[in-house]
C-alpha cells in the first residue's frame, strides 16, 4: 500500500524512545495506546458482602459469620483488623472463549478463598490485582462463582504513619476501590511485555551501544505495525520483538541464574501472626505460578515459616510438598529463621541450623546445601565453621552492599572463618533480593560484578520481598524473553545448587576474605530494645542450664523423663526471636510485646523444667539409703545445694534466703558441672569498705582496690599484689556519657559516626555515694545520677570476696528521645587492637582510625566481654546482657541504652536493670580467665533443694582451661545418649582430656546435626576422652551411656 511506503526514520533518539514509552504508558494516552486495551469489557459482581473481625480467624469460622452488603469505596478498618468479603459473580454468556478475571483493587493484603481453600494472594503493592477465573470460558464450566476474600488491614509494609518505618497508625481506614469481572486480553499483555523490555534495553544500553539502537528501531517499527484497536495487527509486532530477542550472544557472555524469591520478614512492621498469613498469601500465589510455568523455580528459607503454613494451611502445604519433590519449590538456608548474624550465641546459631536442617529433612527428606541470609546486619566470623558443621558449604547474602563507608571488594569469593573453615560465598551483584526481572537489574548484575573474569555466573533473586508478595507472571514473562539475547547477559531459570555448582567448578581465580563480614551500617541494633537483648541472653543461659541439669538427671535418676518436646518448643521460641528484625530491635512495638511474652514463657516454663531436673540430681541410691536411716523429720527436711553448670570449679559469694526468709550470704566452692551443699565458709581475706575523709569510698578484697568518687566514678582501680593501676592517669572509670543520637533515616537501626561529636558526661549527682554493704563477704556502695528531669541512673558497685572483678549493678529510669547512654572506662593500656568475644571464640578490631575500614567500625558488637591488653597487663569489660562496644585509643566503652522513635515510638522507655563488670588482670586475658569470669557473670549458680548430707560431685571437667565444654544435652532422637560440645577458646592448638563420672560406654565424633562420623570414635582412656583442637575449633561428641 502506497501510504506505508518507507518513510525516513529521523535521527532523533529521544522522540522515538518516548513515542514507544507513551505507547505502553499507564498514565498517558490510555484512550488510544496499547496499555488501555489490557482489559476488555467489565461486568459488575452479583453480590458483594462483608464482615469485619478484630482477630485473625480461620476460614471456617469466618464463613459462618453474617455478612452485610458492602459498597465499593466504603471505608473499613482499623489497622490490624480483617475484613472478610463474600463475592458472588455470574460471568456473562457472551464472554465465551475469553479469559475472565476477578479484578480486585484494594488497600491491604488479601487472600482469595475458593471452595474453602486459599487460592491466591492479592495486593496492589505487590502488583497482583486480579484473580483468574478462567483462561478460556467454556459452556461447560460454572458461570456462577462464589469466592471469599480475606483482607488484612495492613499493607505489605505494615501501616507506618507517614513513612514506612514510622510507628504504625492504629486508626487507618481501608477500602476496596475496584471489584468487578473483566475480560483480560492476554495478547495485549504479551505485547506490552515485548515493548517494555525493548524500551528498557534502549534506555539501559544507552547511546554508546549499537545494540541499543537496534532495540530502538525494532520498537519504533513495532509501534508502526501495531494498531491497539486491531488484535490481528499484534502478531507482526510480536514477531519483530521475537526476532530481536532471539539474536543470540557469544559463548563468553555472563550467566544469570534467576530464582524466584520472596523475602518474608518473620516479624518487622507487622506482628508474627500476620506473617503466617503473609506466607500463605505469597506461597499460594507461587503455587499458581508453578502450575502455569513448569520451569519456574522458587527459593524459600526459614523452617519456622514452613511450620506455620503446615499448621495453618495444610492444603497449601501438601501442594508445596509436591513442588518440593519436583525440585521447583526449593527450601534453602537450613536455619529455623533467618537469624541475626551477630548477636545469637554460638550454641543458638547451631540450634538455628539443627532445628532448621532437621525440619527440612523430616518434612522433605533434604538437607539444605546453602546458608541463605540476604538481609541481615553483619555476619560472624564463626559462621563458616558452623555452616560446615551443619552440612553447608555455600553462603548467599547481599547485605554488605549497604555498607555506608567501604565498598566490599568481592561478589564471589571464599569466606574463611575464625578457625580456617571456608565456604563459597556469593553476593548477587544486582545488590537486591527483590528484583523484578527488569533489564536494568540484568545489566547491573554484569556491571557491578567485582569478580569479572573470575566468576561468570551470578544469581538474580526476583519477587516482591521483605513484606512478602513474591514473583509475578509478568516477571517470569520478562525473563523468558531475554534468556539469550545478544547484548544482555544470558538468563536461565536456575537453582541455588546449579549456581553454586557452576561457581565451584570455576573457582580457581576466586579471592578469599578472612574474618567477619562486618556491615558498616545498623550498628545501633546492638543496643536498641534492651529488654529483648536481656531476654535473649538470659534465656540462652537458662536453656543451657536446663539441658545440663536434664542430662545429669537422666544419669542420676532412671525415673527422670526428659521433656524433649517442651524443650524443643522453648528453643524454637528463642530462635524465632533471633529473627533479623526482632533481636536487633528494629521492629514495631507489637512485635516487641510478642517477643517479651515469648521470653516470659521460656523463663516460666523453663524455670519449672530446670527445677524438675534439679530434683533428680541427688544420687538416688544414697537418698534411699539415707531415708532408711533417718527419722521422719529429717526425711522431710531439706538443705540448700548449689549447682554449677559451667565446666570449672567456681568460688563465689551467693545470696540465700535463710529459714526466716532473710537474705544471707555464703561463699561457696562448687565443682565443675557439679553440685555441693552450702556450708558457711569465711573468706581468706574479707572485703573492706571505708569512707575516706574526702567522701570517697575505698573498697578492697585482697585482689582489687577501688576508690569510688562521690559521683560513682572510679578514681582508681588497682591490682594490689601486682601493684598496677588500671584507670588512666587523670581520668575516671565508670564514667556515664550521653550522646545525641539522630541517624539519617533508619532510626532504630543506625547510630551514625557523627554522634561521637556530641559526647556529654553525666555529672549531676542526686544521691552521692553511700555504703550499702560494709564488707565481709560483700562490699557495696550505691549512688544516683540525674541524666535529665526524666531519667536517672542508680547503681550499686559491688566487690565480692575473692572476686577478680568489680560489678556494677545498674538501674536506669529512661525516658529520653534520640539519646544514647554509654559508660566509659579510660584504662592505662596501650594497644592498637582490642579483643571482642564472638560465638565460640574472639577476634580483634583496631582501636585506631587509620583507614576507612577502621573508622567505619566506630561501634561494634561483642558478646559477654571485650578486652584491651598490652604485654603483661590488660582490662576486660564484661556484661550480662549488652552487645554494643567500642574501644578507641585507651577508652573502653559499653553501649547501654538508646531512644529511637521508629518503628517503635516507645522503644526502650521505662526501667532497665543490667550488670557490667570490670576486670583488670596481669598476663593475657586467656591466662587471667577473663573468658571464664564472663561466663560466671552470665550463668548464675543455681540454688536447689537437696537431700541433706549429699556429697559434692562433678559430672564433667576438662583438663585445660583453653577448652570450654559449652553444651551438654540429651541427643536428638536417641535414648541414653548425650551430645557434648566443646570449643577451643584461647586461639591455640591444644590437646585436652574430657573427664566424666558418667558411665560412658562409647564416644563418637559427630557433626552439629548430631550425625555420627562412623570413622571417628573418640579415644577413651582411664583418664577420660582424649581430644585435640585447632584454634577456635568446635568439637561435638555423642556419648552413649
Ligand atoms: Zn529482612
Amino acid at each position: 500500500m502506497h501510504h506505508q511506503q518507507q518513510q525516513p526514520v529521523l535521527k532523533n533518539r529521544r522522540t522515538l524512545l518516548e513515542r514507544a514509552e507513551k505507547f505502553i504508558s499507564d498514565i498517558y494516552f490510555t484512550d488510544c495506546n496499547l496499555r488501555g486495551r489490557l482489559y476488555g469489557d467489565s461486568y459488575p459482581l452479583e453480590c458483594l458482602t462483608s464482615f469485619l473481625s478484630p482477630k485473625r480467624i480461620p476460614f471456617t469460622e469466618a464463613a459462618k459469620q453474617s455478612f452485610a452488603p458492602y459498597t465499593v469505596g466504603d471505608p473499613f478498618g482499623p489497622t490490624w483488623w480483617t475484613c472478610w468479603f463474600k463475592v458472588t459473580a455470574s460471568i456473562p454468556e457472551s464472554w465465551r472463549g475469553k479469559e475472565v478475571h476477578l479484578r480486585w483493587e484494594s488497600d491491604g493484603e488479601a487472600m482469595v478463598w475458593r471452595e474453602e481453600q486459599p487460592v491466591q494472594g492479592l495486593t496492589k503493592e505487590g502488583e497482583k490485582t486480579s484473580y483468574i477465573l478462567t483462561e478460556c470460558l467454556t459452556d461447560e464450566e460454572p458461570h456462577r462463582i462464589t469466592l471469599y476474600v480475606e483482607l488484612a488491614c495492613n499493607g505489605l509494609f505494615g501501616a507506618g504513619q507517614g513513612s514506612m518505618i514510622a510507628a504504625p497508625d492504629p486508626n487507618k481506614k481501608y477500602s476496596v476501590q475496584k471489584a468487578e469481572l473483566v475480560v483480560f486480553n492476554h495478547d495485549v499483555r504479551e505485547l506490552l511485555t515485548d515493548f517494555e523490555m525493548l524500551v528498557d534495553i534502549v534506555k539501559q544500553l544507552g547511546e554508546g551501544e549499537q545494540r541499543g539502537y537496534q532495540a530502538l528501531f525494532t520498537v519504533n517499527e513495532m509501534v508502526n505495525l501495531c494498531d491497539p484497536a486491531d488484535p490481528t495487527s499484534f502478531p507482526k509486532a510480536h514477531g519483530l520483538a521475537h526476532k530481536f530477542f532471539s539474536q543470540r550472544n557469544g559463548q563468553s557472555q555472563h550467566n544469570i541464574h534467576a530464582m524466584g524469591h520472596c523475602h518474608i520478614d518473620s516479624a518487622w512492621l507487622w506482628p508474627y501472626e500476620e506473617t503466617i498469613r503473609k506466607c500463605g498469601r505469597s506461597w499460594v500465589t507461587v503455587i499458581r505460578l508453578m502450575e502455569k510455568n513448569p520451569e519456574f523455580v522458587f527459593t524459600c528459607s526459614q523452617a519456622q515459616q514452613f511450620q506455620w503454613v503446615k499448621s495453618w494451611y495444610p492444603g497449601l502445604y501438601s501442594q508445596i510438598q509436591h513442588y518440593v519433590k519436583k525440585g521447583q519449590f526449593i527450601p534453602v538456608g537450613g536455619t529455623w529463621v533467618e537469624m541475626d548474624g551477630n548477636l545469637p550465641s554460638g550454641e543458638s546459631m547451631i540450634r538455628q541450623f539443627l532445628e532448621g536442617q532437621r525440619f527440612f529433612h523430616q518434612e522433605f527428606g533434604i538437607y539444605c546445601k546453602e546458608f541463605w541470609l540476604p538481609d541481615t546486619f553483619g555476619y560472624s566470623a564463626q559462621l563458616p565453621q558452623i555452616m560446615q558443621g551443619s552440612g553447608i558449604s555455600r553462603f548467599l547474602t547481599q547485605k554488605l552492599s549497604w555498607n555506608l563507608v567501604n565498598v566490599f571488594p568481592h561478589n564471589t569469593f571464599f569466606w574463611e572463618g575464625l578457625d580456617g573453615s571456608q565456604v563459597l560465598t556469593h553476593f548477587p551483584p544486582g545488590n537486591s533480593y527483590g528484583m523484578m526481572g527488569k533489564v536494568e537489574e540484568l545489566v547491573n548484575t554484569v556491571k557491578n560484578n567485582k569478580d569479572k573474569g573470575r566468576a561468570n555466573h551470578s544469581a538474580a533473586l526476583f519477587g516482591f520481598g521483605d513484606g512478602g508478595g513474591g514473583p509475578t507472571q509478568v516477571m517470569l514473562d520478562r525473563l523468558r524473553r531475554v534468556q539469550d539475547t545478544d547484548g544482555l547477559p544470558r538468563v536461565q531459570m536456575s537453582s541455588p545448587d546449579r549456581l553454586f555448582s557452576q561457581l565451584h567448578a570455576d573457582s580457581a581465580l576466586l579471592c578469599t576474605w578472612v574474618g567477619e563480614l562486618f556491615l558498616e551500617l545498623h550498628n545501633g541494633t546492638y543496643t536498641t530494645q534492651a529488654q529483648i537483648k536481656l531476654g535473649n541472653r538470659q534465656c540462652e543461659a537458662l536453656l543451657h542450664d536446663i539441658e545440663v541439669a536434664s542430662s545429669l538427671a537422666m544419669w542420676k535418676d532412671k525415673a527422670f523423663q526428659y521433656p524433649a518436646k517442651r524443650i524443643q518448643e522453648l528453643w524454637r521460641l528463642l530462635l524465632l526471636n533471633q529473627f533479623h528484625d526482632v533481636i536487633p530491635g528494629s521492629c514495631i512495638e507489637m512485635v516487641v510485646d510478642d517477643a517479651l511474652a515469648y521470653y516470659q514463657e521460656i523463663r516460666r516454663d523453663g524455670g519449672q523444667l530446670l527445677q524438675d531436673a534439679c530434683k533428680s540430681l541427688g544420687p538416688r541410691e544414697q537418698q534411699q539409703d539415707a531415708c532408711k536411716s533417718l527419722g521422719p523429720r529429717e526425711q522431710q527436711g531439706h538443705s540448700t545445694a548449689v549447682f554449677n553448670t559451667l565446666p570449672w570449679e567456681r568460688n563465689e559469694v551467693i545470696q540465700l534466703q535463710d529459714a526466716t526468709d532473710q537474705p544471707r550470704l555464703a561463699l561457696v566452692k562448687v565443682p565443675s558441672v557439679g553440685l555441693t551443699m552450702v556450708e558457711d565458709t569465711q573468706p581468706v581475706i574479707p572485703v573492706s569498705v571505708t569512707v575516706q575523709a574526702d567522701g570517697t569510698v575505698l573498697m578492697e578484697n585482697g585482689i582489687l582496690q577501688a576508690i569510688v568518687n562521690k559521683d560513682g566514678s572510679l578514681a582508681r582501680l588497682y591490682l594490689i599484689k601486682e601493684n598496677r593501676e588500671a584507670v588512666s592517669d587523670g581520668c575516671q572509670g565508670n564514667q556515664f556519657v550521653m550522646f545525641d543520637d539522630v541517624p539519617l533515616y533508619w532510626d532504630a537501626w543506625d547510630v551514625m559516626d557523627y554522634h561521637l561529636q556530641t559526647r556529654k558526661p553525666v555529672l549531676e549527682v542526686s544521691q552521692p555515694v553511700k555504703v550499702v554493704s560494709a564488707g565481709g563477704l560483700k562490699g557495696s556502695v550505691s549512688f544516683t545520677l540525674r541524666i535529665s528531669d526524666k531519667s536517672t541512673i542508680t547503681q550499686e558497685i559491688v566487690l565480692d570476696a575473692m572476686s577478680p572483678y568489680i560489678k556494677f549493678n545498674t538501674q536506669v529510669e529512661w525516658a529520653e528521645s534520640h539519646k544514647f547512654l554509654k559508660v566509659e572506662f579510660p584504662v592505662r593500656v596501650r594497644s592498637p587492637n582490642a579483643t571482642y568475644e564472638i560465638q565460640f571464640g574472639h577476634l580483634q578490631r583496631p582501636t585506631h582510625m587509620n583507614t576507612s575500614w577502621d573508622w567505619a567500625r566506630f561501634e561494634v558488637w561483642s558478646h559477654k566481654w571485650a578486652d584491651l591488653s598490652e604485654h603483661g597487663f590488660g582490662v576486660a569489660l564484661l556484661n550480662d546482657c549488652k552487645y554494643g562496644y567500642s574501644v578507641h585509643k585507651n577508652t573502653m566503652t559499653l553501649s547501654l541504652l538508646r531512644a529511637p522513635k521508629a518503628p517503635d515510638a516507645n522503644a526502650d522507655m521505662g526501667v532497665h536493670h543490667f550488670t557490667y563488670a570490670v576486670m583488670p588482670h596481669t598476663g593475657t586475658f586467656q591466662d587471667a580467665s577473663v573468658i571464664q569470669c564472663a561466663y560466671n557473670l552470665n550463668y548464675p549458680l543455681r540454688l536447689i533443694e537437696c537431700f541433706p548430707h549429699t556429697a559434692p560431685w562433678s559430672a564433667f571437667s576438662v583438663s585445660t582451661a583453653a577448652v570450654i565444654l559449652e553444651t551438654i544435652k540429651p541427643a536428638e532422637d536417641r535414648k541414653d545418649s548425650l551430645v557434648v560440645r566443646l570449643y577451643e577458646s584461647h586461639g591455640s592448638s591444644v590437646t585436652a582430656t574430657l573427664c566424666t563420672s558418667l558411665p560412658v560406654q562409647e564416644a563418637w565424633h559427630c557433626d552439629l546435626l548430631e550425625r555420627v562420623d562412623a570413622t571417628r570414635p573418640a579415644k577413651m582412656t582411664n583418664d577420660g576422652i582424649m581430644l585435640s583442637f585447632n584454634p577456635f575449633q568446635i568439637v561435638s561428641l555423642l556419648l552413649c551411656l
